[in-house]
């Protein structure tokens, strides 16, 4: 299952909402999604169709800080999580790991995300919402760094913390998988602040229900 289906799993768990986004594809499939962006704990953009277009905040729960304490530290004895991040996937398990620790890095239910829009078609998940739930879905299955920056620990904090708890019996330069030739590259790799926004007008209106 990837990053982006265990994105709706949750949200689709319940009947009500599972009917409300089918309900909405014609609209996902056409409405654009602008000045998307990503921060702790919030998801924010423009939804926008022919003929309006609205605000849409989604608030999800953030991890505490004394939790990623535990998390990262769990994280780092496991050098797969990081390789799989720097590749770009969502590691494997990475959903038990939160579990351990009480916290959920997926939504577990529609009423996980707090959604607020400027329209005032539906209280809860409007059309827009739900465009905006599901474009977030397609950012993180593109850069699985987000959904962890939307917990409330940002790649370079995330990759900091998982290079500093390595256990000692791994020293660094050691590291011998993954795409990089040189192993000092892994930990330095850096990515410019405007990626995300890169990631976000790469995304084109949803075609797959139209
Ligand atoms: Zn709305």
């Amino acid at each position: 299952m990837t990053g982006e289906s265990k994105w709706m799993t949750g949200i689709l768990s319940d009947p009500g909402t599972a009917e409300k986004f089918r309900k909405f594809r014609p609209f996902a499939a056409q409405a654009a999604v602008r000045d998307f962006q990503i921060s702790k704990g919030v998801i924010s953009g423009v939804v926008e169709d022919r003929e309006n277009k609205f605000g849409v905040t989604l608030r999800v729960s953030t991890v505490p800080e004394s939790v990623w304490e535990d998390l990262t530290r769990t994280m780092a004895e496991e050098g797969r999580f990081s390789a799989d991040l720097l590749s770009g996937r969502m590691p494997e398990g990475i959903e038990d790991v939160f579990g351990r620790f009480q916290v959920s890095l997926y939504p577990r239910s529609p009423a996980e995300v707090y959604v607020s829009c400027e329209c005032s078609e539906e209280p809860v998940w409007c059309r827009h919402g739900a465009r905006l739930y599901l474009c977030s879905g397609e950012a993180l299955e593109k850069d699985p760094f987000l959904l962890f920056a939307v917990k409330g620990k940002a790649r370079e904090a995330l990759l900091t913390d998982l290079r500093v708890k390595r256990p000692a019996a791994a020293p660094s330069g050691e590291w011998k998988g993954g795409r990089q030739e040189n192993p000092e590259d892994f930990w330095v790799l850096r990515v410019p602040a405007e990626k995300l926004r890169e990631i976000a007008s790469a995304i084109p209106p949803r075609r797959d229900s139209a």
